[in-house]
């Protein structure tokens, strides 16, 4: 199987079982996008959609956040990964937000990357699904996913990844194929354990030709 039709065989698959893959984050705008984003680093978007509700009732706009105490906004985030400085973060991308960008949510990549707590991967989550932009946010799981799969090759960081997968994935469909890779990572092709007995892209995967299930249980 060459490349591409390893590429085709993929969007194959998850146009007719995931057609309408989405984030698991709970937001109502992109000003709310961003918060969880920037929340979920290291953590699980179960949590951060626990902890989001009493977040945007009290501060429900950029500008109510940027007038946040460290000290109020901190007991709402403390069940979270790195509660300190997301703390820090989200105060300090309000008030940026308030004083360069007139209280909205910029849909550039650059524009996004200047905010405290927003990295290149946060900046692709949301150009690409608020704006559907032909951006990749690589995490783990898409990092893991498509290397298994054979997606990308010898990409020993998430920039290499990216490159490879916005060159091979049609334009309009990498704000898709971004939620498709990481909720097959997440319940599927997971880290310790793939479950590759239940997996649909088995006749595609390279991990799955140089690891085959047992006849019994494939
Ligand atoms: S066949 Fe296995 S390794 Fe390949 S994508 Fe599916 S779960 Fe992952």
């Amino acid at each position: 199987m060459t490349r591409k039709e390893r590429y085709q065989f993929v969007i194959d698959y998850f146009e007719q079982h995931a057609p309408n893959a989405e984030t698991e984050l709970l937001y109502d705008n992109p000003y709310q996008l961003l918060v969880a984003v920037i929340l979920s680093a290291q953590c699980t978007d179960k949590r951060v959609n626990l902890t989001t509700p009493a977040i945007f009732h009290k501060y429900p706009t950029p500008a109510k956040l940027a007038e946040a105490s460290f000290d109020h906004l901190f007991p709402l985030i403390r069940s979270i990964s790195y509660p300190n400085n997301k703390t820090k973060h989200l105060i300090g991308m309000a008030k940026m937000l308030m004083e360069d960008f007139n209280g909205k949510i910029p849909m550039t990549v650059p524009e996004l990357i200047k905010l405290p707590g927003v990295g290149r991967k946060t900046a692709n989550v949301i150009t690409s699904v608020v704006d559907q932009q032909p951006n990749m946010a690589v995490d783990t799981h898409v990092f893991r996913v498509s290397g298994r799969i054979g997606l990308t090759l010898k990409a020993t960081t998430p920039l290499a990844a990216e490159k490879q997968l916005i060159k091979f994935f049609p334009n309009n469909l990498i704000h898709k194929a971004h939620h498709w890779l990481i909720l097959h990572g997440r319940y599927v092709c997971v880290a310790r354990k793939p479950k590759c007995g239940i997996c649909g892209l088995r006749p595609a995967c390279k991990y799955y030709q140089a690891h085959p299930l047992p006849a019994t249980e494939a």
